[in-house]
C-alpha cells in the first residue's frame, strides 16, 4: 500500500521506522534482530536507505595502491521485500541519483515493481566519500527532481526506450526530503523551499524531514512551506541521540544544530548510558509534543538502537 493511501486512511498519527541494510559479511538475520523488537508497534511502513559504493584505495604486495570499488551495504530492493514478505509491512526503498545512470534507475524502478512495491522515497545522495562535492553519473541526475521525473514518466508508461508500445505504467507514491534546518548547500532557507515546492510540483506525494531536535523548527518550517503553496503531508524525521560524540558528528554530519538545553544535559552526563536516557527522554519529548500537534506521522531513525525507539513508541 502507498505512503499517501496510509496517510489519508489514518485516524490518528502513524508511526513509521527507517533501517539500514545490514554490512557485507553480515546476514539478514541482523536486520531481523534489529527490526523484531518494533515491529509490536505496526509501523505503517518501514525505509530502507541507500548507500552508494566508495572508492578505497587497497595496498598491493607490491606496495602499490589499487583504486578498488566497494559497497559497504549492498542489497535495498531484497531487503525491502526480505521485510514484506517476513512482516507483512510496507516498505519505501530510498532511491538516489549519485552512482546511477538513467537505464540503472530504469532496471531497478521496474525490479521493484516486480517486487510489489509501491513506495520510493527520491533523493540526490551526497557527494561520493572521495569527492568534495556531489557529481553525478555521466547521463545521470543531478537533482533528486530529475529523478523525480524519471519515476513520474514511469508512473505513466513513458519508458526510456520511446518506442515501447502499450507499456505497463508502475504506481509508485513518490517521497522526497526536506530540511527544517536547510539543505547545506542551499544558499538560504527561501531558495531551498522553491526547489522543495518543485519537486512537490513535480509530483511528490509526501515530503519527510531530515532529522531536528527542536520541534519549533519543525513547525516553522511547515508554516514556510504551507505559505508558499505547499500542500502535501509533512513526515517529521526523529532520531534518538545516545553518546556523547553526537553532539560533534550529528551537526557535521547532518548539519542541524542542538538545542542549548539537550547538548547541556548530555555534557553533564557521565556515561554513554546517561546519554542515551537523556536521548530517549527528548525524543519521547519531541514525540509526545509532535502527535499532539497532529502530524501524519512519526518517522524514527532507527539506526543503531532500535531499543530506544521502541521504549520511546511505547511511552508514547
Ligand atoms: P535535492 O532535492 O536535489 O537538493 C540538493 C540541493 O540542491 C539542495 O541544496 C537544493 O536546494 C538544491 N537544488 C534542488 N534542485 C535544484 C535545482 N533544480 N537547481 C539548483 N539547485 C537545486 N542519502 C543517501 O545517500 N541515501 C539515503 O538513503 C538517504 N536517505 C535520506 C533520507 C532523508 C529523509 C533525508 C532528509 C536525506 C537522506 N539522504 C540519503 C541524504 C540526501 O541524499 C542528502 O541530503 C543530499 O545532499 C540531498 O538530497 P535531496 O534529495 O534533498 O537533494
Amino acid at each position: 500500500m502507498k505512503v499517501i493511501d496510509h496517510i489519508n486512511q489514518a485516524k490518528e498519527t502513524l508511526i513509521s521506522f527507517e533501517v539500514l541494510p545490514p554490512l557485507k559479511g553480515k546476514g539478514i538475520e541482523a536486520l531481523y534482530n534489529h527490526l523484531d523488537p518494533l515491529m509490536e508497534f505496526k509501523p505503517a511502513f518501514i525505509n530502507v536507505t541507500y548507500h552508494r559504493s566508495e572508492h578505497i584505495f587497497k595496498k598491493k604486495a607490491d606496495g602499490s595502491f589499487e583504486k578498488v570499488v566497494v559497497r559497504k551495504r549492498p542489497g535495498t530492493e531484497s531487503i525491502c521485500a526480505a521485510i514484506m514478505n517476513k512482516y507483512d509491512v510496507d516498505t519505501v526503498p530510498h532511491l538516489i541519483c549519485g552512482g546511477f545512470g538513467v537505464n540503472e534507475t530504469e532496471d531497478a524502478l521496474i525490479n521493484l515493481r516486480y517486487l510489489g512495491i509501491d513506495n520510493v522515497l527520491v533523493l540526490r545522495g551526497d557527494a561520493a566519500k572521495n569527492e568534495s562535492t556531489f557529481e553525478p553519473e555521466p547521463g545521470g541526475h543531478k537533482y533528486a527532481s530529475d529523478l523525480l521525473k524519471q519515476v513520474v514518466n514511469l508512473n505513466a508508461g513513458v519508458y526510456l526506450e520511446d518506442e515501447l508500445k502499450n507499456t505497463h505504467k508502475t504506481d509508485f507514491c513518490i517521497g522526497v526530503a526536506g530540511y527544517p534546518e536547510k539543505h547545506f548547500e542551499a544558499p538560504n532557507m527561501d531558495t531551498d523551499l522553491a526547489y522543495l515546492k518543485a519537486k512537490v510540483e513535480g509530483g511528490a506525494d509526501y515530503i519527510i524531514t531530515q532529522m531536528f531536535f527542536d520541534n519549533a523548527k519543525f513547525y516553522a518550517f511547515v508554516d514556510a512551506c504551507r505559505a508558499i503553496g505547499i500542500t502535501v503531508p509533512i513526515i517529521p524525521g526523529l532520531k534518538p541521540v545516545y553518546s556523547k560524540k553526537q553532539l560533534n558528528i550529528l551537526p557535521k554530519t547532518f548539519h542541524i544544530d542542538l538545542p542549548r538545553d539537550l547538548s547541556n544535559e548530555i555534557l553533564n552526563c557521565k556515561t554513554d548510558e546517561d546519554v542515551e536516557k537523556v536521548g530517549a527522554e527528548w525524543l519521547l519529548m519531541q514525540s509526545k509534543d509532535l502527535k499532539k500537534s497532529g502530524v501524519p506521522v512519526l518517522h524514527y531513525y532507527t539506526l543503531g538502537r532500535p531499543h530506544v525507539v521502541a521504549n520511546v513508541v511505547k511511552d508514547l
